[in-house]
């Protein structure tokens, strides 16, 4: 029979795992009895959910044993089993392109790759770090041949139906042929510690059969009987009593469902009862999931009804911007027969997850408040928790228009006013005087914002500015026009307070910055402001005087609803290539000697390089591409030269 390769990504997948997992071998116990638990979950919910599976009598378990003179060890499940195709499909490629994209990602840096891996789950494959050889026995539900597939992790596999010794009943027996490596795993005390280390919680009993001996006086085996003990508790961790649960058995749990090697940040179990009741154990990971900027990301949590399995792969559970949440929510009120294609019309699903939605955005608020007031530890809690999710809260700002009040409160930013991350909250406690609105920066990198011309006369002024480097930035904060803040009033009432958010290189926010210039003055300056703006022509939408200008003696700043300069460069190097033009208002500081030099020149080749100069360099100071640099440079040069 002719052996079927692997698909590349298995092979480099498999090459990973043998060269930078070996410091946690164990972990492929964990994984196989994880895909047992899944493939009961599956059957258990057909055996509800299909009128075809109803007869089927289930007793579903896990079995593990092993041969120490052999050199075996076994684990096998009687859950849905797999048939040809399957295990074709499911044991010899890797299907989501998520995952390709991530194993990419880890040959570019190899170093790093151990800890990478981690967060993601290796699964089956993993079995080839204490196994030489592996075959599969499978015999999928309602069908009636097993197959064997095999394969020593190197050459590719071969699959075979077997005429004899198949098995009885539907499921799935992994047989593993231990290596060297593998033989201290064919031990009945280091199988049980690493079950109830990683698998205590599994739902389905997990039994574990060894060899008893009786001894003689003299120490040899007198004779020996096989003995068969339920090694996990077995129970849905989440449908049991908090005050039963240790934070070893959560951190236990959630390492279980999400593959993760850390303890997560920190967890929340709520159990609903009233006109709806339902169960929910939610997870933060300390690290964004390796496949959080992926379209094709894996959802986090699982839905089950009634301790019964649904889905495990329905992004709808979660608002998109929380995907980072790992967890459990399980209905008492949802049909078990539900069709996960409708699932998300079902009005009691669309309440939990609202209820859910709310919970976990209060309980991320709670933890920034604990971080104000508490200890060092609460703080660096936070400070992980924003160093990496605060870009999926700032996309809830627009896609969450319910619990925006909410979200307004948790997103973090930098700004000129102090080291660190600040909250709009923050910001608003700190405004001196009646300051009307709040001002921010955006379109760049930290560096070259903080050195923007634009912030000189706020810095003047001591108003502090936003300083928002994140690309996420330019897109969500001007969608939200204001932050509003309820504060309880004297009489009992809410106080609702709302400052609009100014961007500072916009035309419009100035406002707070005082008097443009005497009268006089004004009028002395208004024929350099024309000279410039003939000058310029179609390379600018205006000239103006600038109110924000001390040191620099110019500056661009978009029309209040056009594009930021930056931001229009920025889509059409993402192919939006029918984007308009956008044309930047040209700022100048009328005392600046090289603005008010040209007061006395009628010289066009002056006024041209001078205008030129002026707009260019303010482009580039804004961190722009010039369209014609040599021009630039021409111009600089005939100036320097007199
Ligand atoms: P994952 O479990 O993350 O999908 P694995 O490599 O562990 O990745 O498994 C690949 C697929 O093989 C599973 O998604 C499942 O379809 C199938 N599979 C693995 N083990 C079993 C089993 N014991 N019973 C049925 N199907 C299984």
């Amino acid at each position: 029979m002719a052996q079927r390769q692997f698909q590349t990504e298995v092979n480099q997948l498999l090459h990973l795992i043998i060269h930078s997992l070996y410091s946690n071998r164990e972990i492929f116990l964990r994984e196989l009895v994880s895909n047992a638990s899944d493939a009961l979950d599956k059957l258990k919910y057909l055996t509800v959910a299909e009128e075809a599976y109803k007869s089927l009598s289930f007793d579903p378990r896990i079995d593990i044993s092993f041969d120490k003179d052999a050199k075996t060890l076994s684990v096998s499940d009687n859950g849905i089993g797999m048939n040809e195709a399957d295990l074709v499909e499911s044991l010899g490629t890797i299907a989501r392109s998520g995952t390709r994209a991530f194993l990419e990602k880890l040959s570019a840096d190899a170093k790093k790759d151990s800890n990478l891996i981690g967060q993601f789950g290796v699964g089956f494959y993993s079995a080839f770090m204490v196994a030489e050889k592996i075959e599969v026995t499978s015999r999928k539900a309602g069908e009636d041949v097993s197959f064997v597939w095999s394969s020593n992790g190197q050459d590719g596999y071969d699959v075979e139906q077997l005429q004899s010794g198949g098995r009885d009943t539907q499921g799935t027996t992994v047989l593993l042929h231990l290596n060297e490596e593998g033989l201290e795993y064919a031990n009945r005390w280091s199988i049980e510690d690493i079950i109830k280390r990683y698998s205590n919680h599994v739902a389905f009993p997990i039994y574990l059969t060894y060899d008893e001996n009786e001894y003689d006086d003299k120490g040899k085996v007198k004779s020996s009987k096989k003995k068969t003990d339920k090694v996990n508790s077995g129970a849905a961790l989440w449908r049991r009593a908090k005050s039963e649960l240790t934070e070893g058995d959560y951190h236990e749990f959630y390492k279980q469902i999400s593959h993760d090697t850390d303890d997560p940040l920190f967890y929340v179990h709520t159990k609903a009862e009233g006109t709806l009741e339902y169960t929910t154990l939610f997870y933060v990971p300390k690290k964004a999931p390796f496949d959080l900027y992926n379209v094709d990301y894996k959802p986090g949590v699982k839905l089950y009804v009634k301790r019964v399995f649904i889905t495990d792969d329905d992004k709808e559970l979660m608002p998109t911007y929380l995907r980072f949440v790992r967890g459990v929510i399980d209905s008492e009120d949802l049909p078990l027969n539900v069709s996960r294609e409708i699932l998300q019309q079902n009005k009691v699903l669309i309440n939990i997850k609202n209820a859910s939605v709310k919970k976990l955005l209060g309980e991320f608020k709670t933890l920034a408040d604990k971080a104000l007031s508490g200890g060092e530890d609460a703080k660096e809690k936070w400070e992980t928790f924003i160093s990496q999710f605060n870009r999926p809260l700032k996309e809830g700002l627009y896609q969450d228009f319910a619990n925006r009040d909410a979200l307004q409160e948790l997103v973090r930013f930098k700004s000129t006013a102090v080291e660190g991350w600040t909250g709009l909250a923050d910001y608003v406690s700190r405004m001196k005087g009646d300051q009307k609105s709040i001002y921010y920066i955006t379109g760049g990198d930290e560096k070259t914002l903080r050195a923007s011309p634009l912030l000189e006369a706020y810095r003047a002024k001591d108003i502090e500015v936003l300083v928002m480097d994140d690309e996420i930035d330019d897109i969500v904060i001007p969608s939200l026009h204001s932050y509003r803040q309820e504060t309880p009033g004297a009489d009992g009432k809410t106080e609702s307070r709302s400052w609009d958010l100014k961007a500072v290189n916009r035309a419009g926010a100035d406002e707070e910055l005082g008097e443009k210039k005497d009268r006089a003055a004004e009028k002395e300056i208004r024929p350099v402001i024309e000279k410039l703006k003939k000058a310029l022509g179609d390379r600018v939408k205006e000239v103006k005087l600038s109110r924000r200008l001390h040191d620099s003696p110019s500056c661009i700043v978009a029309d209040e609803n056009d594009p930021s300069i930056q931001m229009a460069q920025m889509l059409r190097a993402m192919g939006q290539t029918e984007m308009p033009d956008v044309k930047p208002i040209l700022e100048v500081n009328g005392d600046h000697p090289i603005v008010a030099g040209l007061k006395n020149t009628e010289d066009q080749g002056r006024i041209a390089d001078v205008a030129g100069v002026l707009l260019d360099q303010a482009l580039l100071v804004e961190g722009v591409k010039l369209k014609d640099p040599a021009d630039f440079v021409k111009r600089l040069n005939r100036l320097l030269a007199g």
